[in-house]
């Protein structure tokens, strides 16, 4: 059956949701495939960026947005040898607003979809992209199965936004370079108590790295092992690791029992990868599809966004008159591929430079480094890491203006 939307976009993560809500909001009409029946998913970043932030303002939905429940972490710390070292604040970002949201994913993506302008905004859950569909050398649209059954939907332009492990963009002949990452990440949960001090910080140790970030009623751990370290720890039994947690967060010693198996303990594989080329003609790949980003920072979301911003920037006027080119496509990964080679550039930096020396074991006992030393003691310092986590290199603005969708 054709939809007959001008675009179909892959995938309901940020970087699809906020591509399909500019794009309608532009007057083009958008249908958004998500597999999944809901946006529930097992963490995956609650962090909403203050260039994100400033977006919402830019399309009048700031107000709205500030009415969800959510926390603000205005400074970041890094723990060492149980001294806390400030090293970003953001209280004086250039920016209307001066801190990160931390709000659950799914909360910010339900918002998106009830935001987006409905008479060009068509979003189907539990619909998967089985394949692309192609003629004469040009992506004209996917198939897709959905509850209804499986169905073809056509488009001007297929917008790959199915995340780290596109299989879209596998299927249009792209393989992303891949930078490899010395660590994979550990994820589980305890309890926060109104009485907790401590606010969210990175705690580092000889051989190990726990990142502790304030959820409200929960903290967000992230203990981070040497890649493939995960099944040495997991044989080192659950013991020695609630007791390893506890170390490097005293804070959350009487609490590690909450870890009743590894079951509560999830794994993220970390991956650096990025395509030379996110574009066919009739096909274009944004955020994790386009480039993976490492957890270092937190900013893969907020790389999202930035491409869908710039998505829509560039692509709402070819496609609202029907002129769209392969040209058009490739002048979006022209602007967006600078800041991410930059972030990734820098998280490689700091995973070859501090996280796989502060992960191997046989070192030294760990001191405190010069550049934390020295950002802690200049405060004004600490606004450089703040603005490129907060706001990134290039930080992308709403251009497109509302219509109603071409006739
Ligand atoms: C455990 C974890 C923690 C993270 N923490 C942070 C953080 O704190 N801060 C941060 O900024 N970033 C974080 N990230 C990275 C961040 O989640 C990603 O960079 C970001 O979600 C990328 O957005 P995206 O829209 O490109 O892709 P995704 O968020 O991966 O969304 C892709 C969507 O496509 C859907 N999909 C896939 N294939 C298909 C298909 N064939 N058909 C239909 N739908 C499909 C998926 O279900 C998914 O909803 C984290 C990642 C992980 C895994």
């Amino acid at each position: 059956m054709d939809r007959g939307a001008s675009v179909c976009i892959v995938g309901g993560g940020p970087a699809g949701m906020m591509a399909g809500l500019l794009l309608a909001r532009a007057g083009v009409p958008v249908t958004v495939l998500e597999k999944h029946a809901d946006f529930l998913r097992d963490f995956r970043g609650d962090t909403i960026h203050p260039s994100t932030l400033d977006l919402m303002d830019e399309l009048g939905l700031g107000e709205a947005f500030r009415a969800l429940p959510q926390q603000r972490v205005e400074t970041l710390s890094g723990v060492v040898a149980g001294r806390a070292f400030r090293i970003a604040d953001f209280r004086h970002l250039p920016s209307r607003n001066r801190f990160i949201a931390m709000m659950p994913q799914w909360d910010f993506l339900d918002f998106l979809a009830r935001q987006a302008d409905k008479s060009n905004f068509c979003l189907q859950m539990r619909t998967e992209s089985l394949s692309l569909v192609e003629e004469a050398g040009r992506i004209v649209g996917v198939r897709a199965r959905g509850p209804d059954g499986e169905t073809e939907i056509r488009a001007d332009l297929v917008l790959c936004a199915d995340g780290r492990h596109s299989a879209m963009r596998a299927q249009a002949g792209f393989r992303p370079q891949a930078f490899g990452a010395p660590m994979d990440v550990l994820w589980f949960r305890l309890s926060r108590r109104a009485s907790d001090a401590d606010a969210t910080a990175g705690r580092f140790g000889r051989g190990r790295i726990l990142v502790t970030i304030d959820r409200g009623e929960h903290w967000q751990c992230a203990y981070v092992v040497p890649k493939g370290g995960d099944a040495r720890l997991r044989a080192g039994g659950l013991p020695a690791f609630r007791a390893r947690v506890a170390d490097l967060a005293p804070l959350l010693a009487d609490r590690v029992g909450e870890i009743a198996s590894w079951d509560d303990v999830k794994v993220l594989t970390v991956t650096v990868d990025r395509l030379e080329r996110w574009h066919r003609p009739g096909l274009l790949c944004i955020g994790d599809a386009a480039h993976a980003m490492s957890p270092i920072g937190g900013v893969g979301i907020n790389l999202a966004i930035q491409d869908a911003v710039a998505a829509a920037n560039l692509l709402a006027d070819p496609l609202r008159r029907g002129t769209l080119t392969e040209a058009d496509l490739a002048r979006v990964q022209r602007r967006r591929m600078l800041p991410v080679r930059l972030t990734q550039g820098l998280q490689r930096l700091v995973q070859n430079r501090v996280i796989a020396r502060v992960l191997d074991e046989t070192g030294a006992p760990l001191r405190p480094p010069l550049a934390l030393r020295l950002l802690d003691a200049l405060p004004p310092l600490q606004r450089l890491p703040a603005c490129i986590v907060g706001l990134g290199f290039r930080p992308e603005h709403v251009r497109t203006e509302p219509q109603a969708a071409a006739p």
